[in-house]
């Protein structure tokens, strides 16, 4: 049996129910966090809650009244669900009106929903090689706050439906010519030596897991730079890595079905960078 806590209280998933009033439904009004958590232990908690908070204060949303008490309702929560390893999902709605309209009610109280499921993963284990995946290239379609972690998600949607009859798993998206990044990851290239990831913007979310590399590479002395990248150079690229919080790191194989990687995994630095993060994670 598995379990989602809202508002107030635990429910079996099946049972767990919401009412079509709640802005969340009505006009996707809400943000999200996703954490990934490894025998038990969430991974960078403090950054995700602090991404959320941002989040919340972005789009003018109150910290649901259970703010304060989160960490250990989500440490009930994995407990109950009891996988070795656990993606976990917050979301925090504007909460639930009486009727629709666009301008909210500046006292409803918000909605906060949190499940988790198994992370499937091999990441522990010593043999583990990334997830090769096939990817196109489509220009950006989304709104202009990418930056705010918003649960409206249509633009994603949409691509990677279109994409999904050709085997494409992600999506190298543009805007005016620049790479911004995936419809549900960040983007880093890697030319020669150097790494080379967007600088963040509106039209990117700041990736925990894009930070997380950055600082862990930088620390490691690799050559990494946040650049604008036009959308040209895929052609030169000798790797390229899509990076988030369920995934971790994914290496691209095909770009449109043209193979980008010829090379063994264990020549790449992808595979290093795999190996800081194993380390890492494993102590
Ligand atoms: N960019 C988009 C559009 C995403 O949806 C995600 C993750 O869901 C990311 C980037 C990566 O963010 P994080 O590393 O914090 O999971």
């Amino acid at each position: 049996m598995s379990w989602a806590y809202l508002n107030n209280a635990f429910h079996k998933k099946e049972e767990v129910r919401i009412s079509p009033y709640d802005r969340g439904f009505l006009f996707g009004d809400g943000v999200y966090e996703v954490i990934p958590s490894y025998a038990g232990k969430p991974f960078l908690y403090e950054e995700h809650i602090s991404r959320l908070s941002k989040s919340l204060n972005e789009v003018s949303i109150n910290k649901p009244e259970q703010w304060e008490h989160l960490k250990s309702i989500i440490g009930d929560l994995l407990k109950k669900n009891n996988f070795f390893n656990q993606i976990i999902y917050i979301q925090v709605t504007r909460g639930q009106e009486g009727r629709r309209s666009h301008t909210p009610d500046k006292l409803t109280s918000p909605t906060l929903f949190v499940e988790s499921s198994e992370l499937v993963t091999d990441l522990l284990l010593t043999s583990y090689k990334p997830p090769y995946i096939n990817v196109g290239i489509e220009e950006d379609p989304r709104w202009s706050r990418c930056d705010i972690k918003a649960i409206t998600l249509l633009g994603n949607v949409m691509t990677l439906d279109s994409m999904s009859d050709s085997g494409l798993e992600e999506v190298i998206f543009y805007k005016d010519g620049i790479i911004t990044e995936g419809a549900k990851a960040n983007i880093f290239l890697i030319f020669g030596e150097k790494i080379v990831t967007p600088p963040v913007s509106k039209n990117i979310l700041s990736g925990i897991t894009r930070n997380y590399f950055i600082n862990l590479l930088s620390q490691n002395n690799f050559n990494i730079e946040e650049r604008e990248v036009s959308i040209n150079e895929i052609e030169e690229a000798d790797e390229i890595w899509f990076t988030s919080s369920g995934k971790v790191l994914q290496m691209v194989q095909r770009i449109n079905n043209k193979t980008l990687l010829e090379k063994d995994f264990k020549n790449t630095i992808g595979h290093k960078a795999i190996e800081l993060f194993r380390q890492d994670v494993l102590v």
